[in-house]
């Protein structure tokens, strides 16, 4: 697994972590303020029901003989009566109050509980409920001189409250859900496309490889026929032979520049870091270089820093790197083109500067003309050919260097190449 796929599994999985831990928070915030919510409505019914008494006359006489243990047994029937419209009064209530939970009531003497009137199931043991009662107040207590109370027995309070807030849970639930199912998605989307990233790559290595081989059979024939007396004794045959050559070597060279990137990618830098002398390589490839611009009818000019300047340089690579932009210097010109490669020593670091007068590159697109595969589109040069991969190649080996590249440009004026490396380096000039 990559270090960037392991980093974004940690971070989502935190991130995920935290919210339910907010979540949860949030809903016992929330039961606590239901369980409020519940007993002031619990509170006010039973003051309701403590006026309910005490404005029923028939009511109140039937509770006192009841308390003092005065009824006949003809009065027992109006118990039953009593109990129901009682019951019946506490559900209006409760649906008033929007209460809905499930519940018993009964009316004691005392605190022994004596159980004066009430629910059927008040008595029985349940296993989970909450008890609130209230002190009879009024006539009725001074007529009996004893204390009656009244109890609401609510079932399952906890379930209750948790169903005022199911909407809660289940939208915090879907939610993380979704989450969680969309790291995994993207996660297995991830995998896909590295093993595609991974496949493409082997495919153009291989391609590229195998390409290699009939380059090299060109050549060699080519030479064999220059070689062989009478084999291209004619003007046209050896004019079709450089032809070939310089095809071939053109095709080399696209070849070489995709082998570079996906070694690049294979060896994950694998630097072979030497000290080298800046200006004595940049002075090689200019030798070389200059009769292409001269070609053009142009000018390669160098302005290099005095002094000899020894960076912990891939020689190989470097060369590549500074090879890249003086040819894209050169492809990506419309007039006679003038170059300069330009030195300078800033501080702790060292410069290299790459200028050139061609067509430029638009603001829009000079951030992006580093990324693989991007070419600018700009239509008045139809016949510059190219992969986008030069420049990728090129920031990726200067940024292993510990180096930054940058662009400054004009469209249409040229433009310039940044370079920029640490010169902490042996550096003999200071
Ligand atoms: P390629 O040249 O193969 O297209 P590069 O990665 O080297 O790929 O360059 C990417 C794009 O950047 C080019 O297509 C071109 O549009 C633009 N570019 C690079 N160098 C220059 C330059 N010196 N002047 C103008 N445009 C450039």
């Amino acid at each position: 697994m990559r270090i960037g796929t392991l980093v974004i599994i940690v971070i989502f999985s935190l991130a995920l972590v935290g919210l339910s831990l907010v979540q949860f928070q949030w809903l016992k915030a929330g039961i606590v303020f239901e369980k409020e919510r519940f007993e002031n409505g619990i509170n006010e019914v039973l003051s309701a029901t403590n006026l309910y008494i005490n404005q029923n006359t028939a009511l109140q006489k039937l509770l006192l003989k009841l308390a003092k243990g005065q009824t006949n047994p003809e009065e027992h029937a109006l118990l039953d009566t009593a109990s129901n419209a009682m019951e019946h009064f506490l559900d209006q209530q409760f649906d008033e109050k929007g209460i809905g939970v499930a519940y018993s009531f009964a009316l004691t003497r005392g605190y022994q509980h004596h159980l004066l009137l009430g629910s059927l199931d008040h008595t029985k043991e349940a296993a989970d409920f909450s008890i609130y009662q209230k002190k009879i107040s009024g006539q009725l207590s001074a007529a009996c001189r004893c204390q009656l109370s009244i109890h609401i027995r609510v079932h399952n309070l906890f379930g209750y409250l948790l169903n005022r807030l199911a909407y809660l849970i289940f939208s915090s639930v879907v939610f993380i859900i979704l989450l969680m199912g969309s790291l995994v998605f993207l996660l297995l989307m991830l995998r896909n496309r590295n093993r595609l990233h991974r496949v493409k790559n082997d495919f153009i290595n291989n391609l590229t490889h195998e390409l290699k081989t009939p380059v090299f059979s060109i050549s060699l024939i080519t030479k064999v026929l220059r070689q062989t007396p009478g084999a291209a004794s004619s003007e046209k045959a050896l004019a079709y032979l450089s032809l070939i050559d310089k095809e071939n070597a053109l095709l080399k060279g696209h070849i070489e520049k995709v082998l570079e990137l996906a070694s690049l990618e294979k060896s994950k830098y694998a630097l072979q870091l030497k000290l080298v002398d800046i200006h004595e390589l940049i002075r090689s490839i200019a030798q070389h270089f200059e009769a292409k611009v001269m070609e053009q009818g142009g000018q390669l000019n160098l302005d290099l820093a005095t002094g000899e300047f020894n960076l912990q340089l891939d020689a190989v690579h470097f060369r590549n790197v500074i090879q890249n932009l003086l040819e894209n210097a050169l492809k990506y010109s419309n007039r006679t083109p003038i170059i300069t490669i330009r030195t300078i020593k800033q501080g702790k670091h060292f410069e290299l500067y790459i200028e050139d007068n061609g067509i430029g590159v638009a603001p829009e697109h000079q951030r992006k003309i580093f990324d693989k595969f991007y070419r600018v589109s700009n239509g008045n040069l139809h016949d510059v050919k190219g992969f986008g991969l030069g420049l990728n190649y090129v920031k990726q080996i200067v940024e292993a260097h510990k180096g930054r590249i940058s662009i400054k440009s004009q469209l249409g004026t040229g433009a310039t190449f940044l370079i920029r490396l640490p010169a902490k380096i042996k550096d003999k000039a200071s």
